[in-house]
């Protein structure tokens, strides 16, 4: 038995950060969660991520880390690994992924937290085998992760922000992007809240859960809630069907939890909508809060992968190159 190798796997969050070993074959172990060091700015939080990255080799030494794969919330670009803006965490235009490399020596791959969540679902959760996919977490706010035609969409890191669709049920509800009515204020775990205690005068129910609690027992209030955000899904679902013909669509975040009370009404109005379009199966997420860090494991590892391959056919090319060399080859 050799050192094992393994990438470190990070999932950065406003609160808590989640960090563990990623394996080749995608399993993750030894997850660890450390609160966001968000006290100094920017720069400290950088300089603390690292320590956290360097931490956890440090704590392998007969093993081998062959990188690492780190997910963010925010605008991130896949491409090149930097944050054009992650406002939870106070990062605006920040090349994560070369300041990174820089101070812990290990190459690595930096992206979105929601499409890493999606590459995990559609690899080993409730996506797999299909090609095209919306992996839409209903959390705090809402984003998706839209994968077409087998390809995972980032353009430039804006793709999938599904969340900020402006939907009838949201009416004039002020969202956190500046705008009003957006699907994910009335749509998310903390929108449903929202609508609870507006129509309940309850200020004091916190979550999703005691609100999906409140509707299981019958009360009128909650179960209003959760219709506004079927009705606001359905009609934000049918645009994206409509454009994208999903097979499937994998729901996650805190509202999951809540699923058997709103996913065969969304799945029955979606589908009284549609006239032609393809009709998506509509399923809760397998892998639960920890899609987004198994996501940013099997990143790692496609990234090791990639390198490790066009080593190989760099050193192929170089073998072969001086026969193309002889025979004039050389098309541009
Ligand atoms: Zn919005």
């Amino acid at each position: 038995m050799g050192a094992q190798e393994y990438v470190v796997a990070a999932d950065l969050g406003g609160t808590l950060t989640k960090i563990g070993y990623g394996h080749a074959d995608g399993s993750l172990t030894g997850v660890q969660r450390r609160s966001t060091f968000l006290h100094d700015g920017g720069d400290a939080l950088l300089s603390w991520l690292a320590e956290q990255l360097i931490d956890v080799v440090d704590a392998r030494p007969a093993d081998r880390c062959v990188g690492y794969g780190v997910v963010v919330p925010g605008i991130i670009e896949m491409g090149t690994g930097r944050v054009r803006a992650a406002p939870n965490v106070g990062w605006y235009d920040v090349p994560l992924r070369q300041r990174l490399t820089e101070l812990t020596g290990l190459p690595g791959v930096v992206g979105h937290d929601v499409r890493s969540g999606g590459l995990a679902e559609w690899r080993l959760g409730s996506g797999v085998g299909v090609s095209n996919l919306l992996f839409l977490p209903l959390g705090t706010g809402i984003a998706g992760a839209m994968v077409v035609d087998g390809q995972l969409l980032d353009a430039d890191g804006y793709a999938g922000e599904i969340g900020h669709l402006r939907v009838a049920a949201g009416a004039d509800t002020p969202c956190a992007c500046g705008q009003v009515g957006c699907l994910e204020t009335v749509a998310s775990a903390a929108g449903v809240v929202r609508t609870y205690r507006a129509l309940s005068g309850l200020a004091a129910v916190a979550t999703a859960q005691d609100v999906a609690a409140a509707a299981r027992a019958g009360e009128p209030a909650a179960l209003k809630a959760f219709d506004l955000a079927t009705d606001a899904l359905t009609e934000a679902l049918t645009v994206y069907v409509t454009l994208l013909a999903p097979e499937v669509i994998v729901v996650g975040g805190g509202l999951s939890g809540a699923a058997d009370l709103f996913l065969a009404p969304l799945t029955a109005a979606v589908q009284q909508r549609l006239a032609f379009q393809r009709m998506p199966r509509i399923v809760p997420a397998a892998l639960g809060a920890d899609a987004g860090l198994i996501g940013a494991g099997l990143a790692g590892w496609d990234a090791v992968r990639r390198s490790r391959g066009t080593a190989a056919a760099a050193s192929s090319l170089a073998t072969t190159a001086p026969r193309l060399g002889a025979d004039g080859g050389g098309h541009g």
